[in-house]
């Protein structure tokens, strides 16, 4: 363990409080806040500032990473210095522009690689915790292990269950994303990966393309449960997957997209036009691609032509080698481009645990040999987001930097959360995975502290 701890002298700390409120100010402002980048580069001026007012010298040690590479993911840096203080990054840059300035504490990682931590936009558990089922300490495990994947951002997703049931869920989860959001890295905790938002899978879920939610739990799109689900998460919904063509489902679009909900497309038997009008109302993503949805054919797209052929949304797959054939994620990849291809797990509680029986929301699945499943039908994965990447490194034959964009940056941005989340720059959480050149995952830090 390195001592990763910005030390900041308790006075020039009780000085500069007022200055670090900015932080939970950017939090406070949610998604797509362009000026948290000018906030930051704000704050280093403000404490040079107070520096030069004579304040008390402080022992203030930024951290500074070193490796062979940095994605940032838009860019590869060669010998880069990444500067973190306070749990944000404050500079990036390479050995050959910048110094490391005296008393910052330097750590090399050799020939690695230093990337944003991933962020996965749909999962329901890990290591035995499904998210329905789950307390605050349930969660903070699951955060732990998902470290182990690189994981520093997720959002637990619900399934479609009875509305008791998954009110009480969403108000468990939406504690803990207010818990932990406004925690900084100088509260010497041990790194976990964060709930950033909630997915609501279901319950407006075509029946007919419903996989194994449980049929009478599906419910019709209406303004009415939505806001009842809007207010069990005190706010905190991220992203609903939606079925376009049912009664009632644009209206409700319409409704999320105007809260800034990530509105996603899927489990659907939509035609094409049903597909383009959901997006037409705010759609603007496709949840796992392929899975769960009216097949493609030539004479009749369906939303799965929709979901290809459509550059304004951005859209899932599941790359586990099980949900959708090799050729098919590539004819996905090649679709959507490093741009809008994002990378889910899908994960249940059984992901990081041996073959048995697990939870999934109302549900228990059977997993034998990689597959889970409810009766024979693939519910869900045990699919981890680095080998994720690694897949589509592999099957796509994708640069890996592409690969890392796909589970960082994408979906990050597909869901509002960058710029502060899912990228390497100026004003960015310091949440970075340490990947060895093949892409294994052999640190992880969040807020700056590493696991
Ligand atoms: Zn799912």
């Amino acid at each position: 363990m390195v001592p990763f701890l910005n030390v900041i002298h308790d006075l020039y700390l009780k000085q500069l409080l007022s200055v670090f409120s900015w932080k939970q100010w950017m939090s406070s402002k949610g998604h797509r806040d362009e000026a948290s980048r000018q906030t930051a580069t704000q704050e280093s001026g403000i404490m040079r500032s107070a520096a030069r007012a004579g304040c008390p010298s402080p022992t203030f040690i930024m951290m500074v990473f070193t490796a062979a590479r940095l994605y940032t993911p838009l860019e590869e840096i060669g010998d880069p210095l990444l500067f973190v203080q306070d749990g944000a990054i404050t500079k990036v840059s390479s050995r050959a522009q910048s110094e490391t300035p005296q008393g910052a504490s330097l750590l090399d990682f050799g020939d690695a690689i230093l990337a944003p931590g991933f962020v996965d936009i749909h999962m329901h558990g890990g290591t035995g915790v499904d998210v329905m089922q789950a307390s605050p300490a349930d969660l903070a495990r699951l955060g732990k292990w998902l470290t182990n994947n690189g994981v520093t951002g997720y959002f637990p997703t619900t399934v479609a269950a009875p509305i008791d049931q998954t009110c009480a869920a969403l108000e468990r989860i939406a504690d803990v994303i207010e818990a932990t959001r406004d925690s900084t890295a100088t509260n010497g905790k041990t790194p976990r990966a964060r709930p950033l938002g909630i997915h609501l899978e279901g319950p407006f879920l075509s029946h007919k393309r419903r996989g194994v939610h449980p049929p009478e739990y599906l419910a019709q799109p209406t303004l009415e449960v939505f806001e009842c689900l809007w207010q069990a998460a005190r706010g905190h919904v991220g992203m609903m997957t939606i079925a376009p063509e049912l009664p009632g489902a644009l209206e409700v679009i319409a409704e999320a997209a105007r809260r800034n909900v990530c509105v996603s497309i899927g489990h659907s038997d939509a035609d094409l036009a049903s597909a383009q009008a959901g997006v037409k109302a705010g759609a603007h993503h496709a949840t796992h691609t392929f899975n769960a949805m009216r097949p493609l054919d030539h004479r009749d797209p369906g939303i799965v032509g929709e979901v290809l052929t459509d550059n304004q949304l951005s859209a899932d797959i599941i790359a586990d080698g099980i949900h959708v054939s090799s050729a098919v994620v590539q004819l996905f990849l090649h679709a959507k481009g490093f741009d809008r291809s994002v990378l889910i797990t899908d994960a249940t509680a059984a992901a990081g645990m041996p073959d048995g029986r697990y939870q999934l929301g109302p549900m228990e699945v059977e997993v034998k040999a990689g597959r889970c499943t409810i009766d024979g039908k693939l519910a869900g994965s045990v699919l981890t987001m680095d080998r994720a990447v690694r897949n589509v490194a592999i099957l796509g034959g994708w640069s890996l930097r592409n690969a890392v964009r796909a589970a960082t940056l994408n979906p990050a941005h597909a869901v509002g959360l960058s710029p502060q989340q899912g990228v390497l720059s100026i004003g960015s959480e310091a949440n970075i995975v340490v990947l060895s050149p093949t892409g294994e995952v052999r640190k992880t830090i969040v807020r700056g502290l590493t696991s």
